[in-house]
């Protein structure tokens, strides 16, 4: 196919989830006139996430309430959507991106706002009908005609936040629900030893069979559909579905290809700028140097962290720019419980435990080297919020001054 050039904005976005959104609204908001272009590879206009393991999936929440932005809100502010379309290379030099059809778009600026794929099962059977991951609303809608047909038994694979809810919800409709997680302990990539396992037996009264050390040797089919997972060790989970939750691998192939410096993600400096020029990466695929993880580079897979680095961005374009430096927050809900989570507990040398778990209204305080560097809240939103200050402080506090739930963290 002989490519012809389409058209140019003086931003093009590509990516159509949270941070890109939030980097055309930012843009609008800061007062920035120039073209702007989201190029999605979803067939929809942009849309919350979260809520596809925990309300959309439970039928609390109708599609349209997942909406980022009514649709006319793209149309009254100018932004052009383009969906449905897989932007496959960047030419830098030439501030080109090339679309799967050969189309090109010329930009003056690039903000790279693509997330990341669910990654798959690598054992056999990983592709049979009935095994699902929860990443877009398609994947949600089969899991739901799936349930509608009659499936009740249900195994999901992993145990960190997108399986835990899902377990959560799909008990609360009535499935029989075994949750699998290869590791010791379920959340073990974010969060201690008392969260963990509060929340296994959280899972476990509610009536999910949850094992940890369990690893997956194939997905069972009977020619097309899953009907069992089968363990290493040779037990057999006879299940009419699966939900695969066992991460996601950044998209960062098209930048990588670019010449853009990639490590876990795409590296981006304090300013989300990559290292190709005009080219800036926000949100799930991009990785930088945390001060919250010791200068570590690492990604993070939150909507704060999407939407903070997009409204980098686009102060960045607007000629304000400031580094981002945003506190790290996240939040998850599995049946009546809300944890909070402020700040980055990753190599923690301690954890001090406010109030009691079993009173399903405590905190976990981490410390490293006697500072505060982060706080798990469950139920228990007043420590949340005062604990943020302690975290962004990185306060020094005895402990048993934590610990003592009468006294204010601030
Ligand atoms: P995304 O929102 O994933 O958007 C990336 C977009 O880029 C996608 O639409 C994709 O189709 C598109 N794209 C990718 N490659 C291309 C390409 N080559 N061409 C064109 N388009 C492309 N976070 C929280 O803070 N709290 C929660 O409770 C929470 N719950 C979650 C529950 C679920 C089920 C999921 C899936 C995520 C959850 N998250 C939660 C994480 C949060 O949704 C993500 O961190 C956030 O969506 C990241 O935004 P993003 O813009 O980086 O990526």
């Amino acid at each position: 196919m002989r490519a012809e050039l389409m058209t140019s904005y003086d931003v093009v976005i590509v990516g159509t989830g949270h941070g890109g959104a939030q980097a055309a609204i930012a843009l609008r908001e800061q007062g920035f006139e120039g073209s702007i272009a989201m190029v999605g590879r979803d067939r929809l206009p942009p849309y919350e996430r979260p809520p596809l393991s925990k309300e959309y999936l439970a039928g609390e929440k109708p599609f349209e309430r997942l909406l980022i932005r009514p649709e006319r809100y793209w149309v009254d502010k100018q932004v052009k959507l383009l969906l449905n379309l897989e932007v496959v290379a960047i030419e830098a030099d030439a501030r080109v991106v090339i679309l799967q059809s050969g189309q090109q778009i010329r930009y003056s600026n690039l903000i790279w706002s693509a997330g990341g794929r669910s990654r798959k099962l690598s054992c056999a059977g990983a592709d049979l009908a009935g095994v699902y991951a929860v990443r877009d609303k398609f994947d949600v809608d089969r899991i739901l005609a799936d349930l509608n047909a009659g499936a009740s038994r249900v195994v999901v694979i992993g145990g960190g936040y997108i399986g835990l809810e899902a377990a959560a919800v799909l008990t609360k409709l009535g499935c029989k629900v075994i949750l699998l997680e290869a590791l010791d302990r379920v959340l073990a990539r974010v969060a201690g030893e008392t969260l963990s396992r509060f929340f296994e037996d959280e899972h476990r009264k509610h009536g999910v069979d949850l094992r940890t050390n369990a690893s997956v040797e194939r997905l069972e089919g009977d020619g097309s559909r899953i009907v069992g997972v089968r363990l290493k060790g040779g037990e057999l989970l006879p299940c009419d579905m699966a939900i695969v939750g066992i991460g996601i691998s950044p998209s960062v192939e098209v930048l990588a290809d670019a010449g853009s410096a990639v490590s876990n993600g795409v590296e981006v400096d304090r300013y989300c700028r990559t290292s190709l020029p005009h080219v800036y990466a926000i949100g799930d695929c991009a990785a930088y140097a945390n001060s919250f993880a010791n200068g570590a580079i690492v990604r993070l897979e939150s909507v704060q962290n999407a939407a903070g680095m997009a409204t980098t961005v686009a102060k960045v374009l607007c000629g304000k720019g400031e580094p981002y430096t945003a506190t790290p927050w996240f939040w998850s809900s599995q049946y009546d419980l809300k944890l909070q989570t402020v700040g980055l507990s990753i190599g923690h040398d301690a954890a001090v435990i406010r109030g009691v778990p079993a009173s399903r209204c405590f905190s976990v305080i981490y410390l490293k080297n006697g500072r505060i560097i982060a706080l798990d809240s469950v139920n228990a939103s007043k420590d949340y919020v005062q604990g943020r200050k302690l975290v962004e402080t990185r306060a020094e506090i005895p402990a048993e001054i934590l610990a003592d739930k009468e006294l204010p963290l601030w």
